[in-house]
């Protein structure tokens, strides 16, 4: 029987789908690559002489041929790093492929820095020419472009000094950022006689066991502290250097060029940052005194955050069952979203079969308009694979959606990229909770769900506030490492609550967190996304009518307008508190809902 089960088991897997790239290329010596480079070449060369320096002169329809002609540049260049990219990801231990990545970024880079120029002279055009360039009908499709160009204009610095500094950045922040990956991944970790890596110890922290959970989480901290010098002074370093670039770009905040490349306003952030704040008690506090009470505990350890619920059973489902979930609840939402994502599981989009050497984590690459996205995922079987699924098709159908907008307005703003991967995997929640009948299951998919939210939203929003008081202090003057450490307590007291005990190590814990030194302030992303979406899904959820409809035209628009234009048709304000808190009573009622069961 149990041998039975296990060839079973081994045959799901081989049966799991690989994607078919050939869509690009036929393969790294397809000579097609090396007329393409060539052609992206010859065309940047012609281009640059055409243009620089005569951006300025030119009318609005010689404007729109010259965007017209960069937008086809830039689109043949995302093709052979999207191939190249993806083949990578397929195989990251195939030196071939590292080596083909590798090459092609260099060979790209240096193309871009032939027309590099044309953003900067776009938008050193007077006033009242640009002006009558945005009311133009001919560069309509165009608009929002070039505003997101604009709005650098009072950031940017002179032709020279951008060139500069993009070369410095090789030998300044990326080479603090490249210290920091190699220190975390050089990092060992003693545990059971064994020695890990970060990515291994890291699993213990969700085991079933109480013990092993413990030793891990003390050994982690432990090896934190005993490299947290060079953590302290690479956090330093890499906040001083953004402080000198703020100054020169004339930034307000710490978090305004994030928010800058976001397209979002400062007080939306303001806004949503408060509002998360205020509903700590309401969400996570509450949520950890249920779970405490769980676990028969007045208090739960940091060690025991994520760690499986008492009651927790851990389901499987089959590749064919996750994919008949999706289907099935993209189906009862849309019927055009269905048919969608029906094409990605024919269509070999998807790669979802576990091998040695594969990329871990799952990713949705748009790739380019007259190809089509591609998914990535490592599927194991769990409800969190089928939720990842569900995510990732989300932002699949969306990627296929906007695409017919062309390469430009294709890429949406952060603001949005996150909607319909959050939608959908709301959407597969919905459908899970709605099909279970039994009392305790239903209470696990519940709380897995608050949980998952938790993850996203408040400790995202703890994480913003960690770094908007490192980024200020450092203003000033250097941090020590106590100094350091007392900021992340801080924020983890408030946003954990009070039945979670921090003690020991933990305060190192800020340390090994990558976003914190590769993309400061992005963070936020995460809750944005989920609170935004909640705050759809429970307009759906009250007047279905109509609502599909104005929901695809926001995801067809991809980055054609602005995000605010787009929330106007739902009534959306997100400036205002109001819109927030109605995302996050959606997390509040699921508790709700979980103290009832
Ligand atoms: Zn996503």
């Amino acid at each position: 029987m149990k041998l039975k089960k296990k060839i079973k088991k081994s045959s799901n897997y081989n049966k799991l789908p690989i994607w078919d790239l050939k869509d690009f290329y036929i393969d790294i010596n397809d000579n097609q690559i090396f007329k393409d480079i060539n052609d992206i070449k010859n065309k940047s060369k012609n281009f640059q002489k055409k243009y620089e320096g005569n951006v300025k002169n030119l009318s609005s329809k010689k404007l729109l041929t010259a965007i017209v002609q960069l937008e086809k540049i830039d689109e043949k260049k995302a093709k052979i790093l999207s191939y190249a990219y993806l083949l990578y990801a397929a195989n990251i231990e195939d030196k071939k492929n590292k080596i083909f990545l590798q090459k092609i970024q260099e060979k790209i880079t240096t193309l871009n820095s032939l027309i590099i120029f044309f953003n900067l002279e776009l938008n050193l055009i007077p006033i009242n020419k640009i002006n009558k360039h945005l009311n133009s009908k001919i560069l309509k499709k165009y608009k929002n472009w070039i505003k997101i160009s604009l709005s650098y204009k009072s950031h940017q610095l002179e032709k020279n000094l951008e060139r500069l500094i993009q070369e410095k950045k090789i030998t300044s922040s990326f080479s603090w950022s490249r210290l920091f990956d190699e220190t975390i991944a050089n990092l060992r970790f003693n545990f059971e006689k064994k020695e890990l890596s970060f990515t291994e110890i890291s699993k213990y922290l969700t085991d079933k066991n109480h013990i092993k959970r413990k030793n891990a989480s003390l050994v982690i901290g432990e090896v934190l502290k005993k490299n947290i010098n060079i953590f302290t002074t690479i956090s330093n370093v890499l906040a001083k250097d953004k402080d000198i670039d703020d100054k020169w770009r004339n930034f307000k905040e710490p978090i305004s060029s994030r928010n800058l490349s976001n397209v979002v306003e400062d007080r939306v952030i303001d806004a949503l940052t408060f509002s998360v704040k205020k509903y700590y008690p309401k969400i996570s506090h509450r949520y950890y005194s249920l779970k405490a009470r769980w676990f028969n505990k007045k208090q739960i350890i940091y060690w025991d955050r994520n760690a499986p619920l008492p009651f927790q059973q851990n389901k499987k489902y089959s590749w064919n069952d996750a994919k008949s979930i999706v289907l099935k609840a993209y189906k009862s939402f849309s019927p055009e979203m269905h048919a969608i994502a029906e094409k990605f599981f024919e269509k070999k989009w998807i790669d979802a079969q576990i091998r040695k050497g594969k990329q871990g984590g799952a990713f949705s690459a748009s790739t380019i308009p007259s190809i089509h996205p591609y998914i990535l995922i490592n599927y194991q079987g769990t409800l969190r694979d089928v939720s990842t699924l569900a995510h990732e098709l989300g932002h699949g159908i969306h990627q296929y959606l906007a695409s017919f907008q062309g390469y430009y307005n294709a890429s949406t703003p952060l603001t949005l990229a996150e909607t319909a991967s959050v939608f959908g995997e709301m959407l597969t929640f919905k459908y899970l909770l709605n099909n279970e009948e039994n009392k305790l299951r239903k209470k696990i998919l519940l709380a897995n769900k608050v949980e998952d939210m938790i993850n996203t939203v408040v400790r995202q929003i703890a994480f913003l506030e960690f770094e908007k008081k490192l980024h200020n202090k450092r203003k000033t003057s250097e941090l020590s490492t106590e100094e350091i450490c007392n900021l992340w307590i801080d924020v983890q007291s408030d946003s954990l609550g009070p039945y979670v005990k921090i003690k020991d190590n933990y305060k190192y814990y800020w340390s090994y967190i990558p976003h914190f030194i590769h993309s400061p302030f992005y963070v936020y992303a995460y809750a944005f996304g989920d609170c935004m979406v909640n705050s759809l899904y429970s307009v759906y959820e009250k007047s279905p009518k109509g609502f599909e409809k104005k929901y695809l035209q926001l995801l067809k628009s991809g980055g054609s307008r602005n995000y605010r234009e787009l929330l106007d048709t739902f009534n959306f304000n997100p400036t205002k508190i109001k819109f927030w808190s109605n995302g996050l009573d959606v997390i509040s009622k699921f508790i709700d809902e979980l103290e009832n069961i």
